[in-house]
């Protein structure tokens, strides 16, 4: 499984929607001038799939609706989509589209076009393997030298958790330098 498009709109810098090309399952690299967006493309990736973005505030959503020239986009949407050929996500679809939806009210996430509840995208992310709360599927800028500098006592812990009685494994390291 592994994350093969992203679409976005209305979210931070992205006013129009924007669809990426394809993803490897390899390795991407994401390029751009100084201010382009790629630190709000991970943002937009989290925003889906981890715990970063929950229980938002008003001012939340102020800031990671698109304004620009005074005005507010009234609705954001970032929807992922899995390359599900191994059916980690327990869908017997070989593409799986995640998409979450804000807007000033409201807070939605759907999965293939169809409303689910967040519990439900939290079982199911959970059974295909991502650790919502501590996603180390996302290694943030200094994480990389902070792995390195561990005590082996909590490396050992990490790889516990990784490789952990449940279905996990390293999905897909989402890298960022920014
Ligand atoms: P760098 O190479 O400097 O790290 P970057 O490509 O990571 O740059 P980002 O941090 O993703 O760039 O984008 C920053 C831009 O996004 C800024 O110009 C900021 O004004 C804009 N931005 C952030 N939130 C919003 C928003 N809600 N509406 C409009 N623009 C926004
Ligand atoms: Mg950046």
């Amino acid at each position: 499984m592994y994350i093969k498009q992203v679409i976005i709109e209305g979210f931070k810098s992205y006013r129009e929607q924007v669809a990426t090309e394809t993803f490897s399952p390899k390795v991407n690299c994401v390029v751009g001038a100084n201010g382009s967006g790629k630190s709000n493309f991970f943002h937009a990736i989290r925003f889906v799939l981890s715990d970063l973005f929950q229980n938002l505030r008003s001012e939340d959503r102020h800031t990671l609706l698109h304004e620009g020239a005074g005005h507010q986009v009234l609705s954001a949407f970032v929807e992922i989509v899995f390359d599900n050929s191994d059916n980690r996500i327990p869908v017997d679809k070989e593409e799986v589209r995640l998409r979450r939806t804000i807007s000033s009210k409201k807070d939605e996430y759907f999965l293939d076009g169809k409303h689910i509840t967040k519990t439900e995208v939290m079982n199911l992310l959970e059974s295909a393997g991502f650790s919502r709360s501590n996603p180390y599927y996302v290694v943030q800028q200094g994480k990389i030298a902070s792995l390195t500098l561990m005590k082996d006592s909590e490396r050992l812990d990490l790889l516990k958790e990784i490789g952990g009685n449940k279905r996990k494994q390293i999905v897909q390291v989402v890298q960022y330098l920014d």
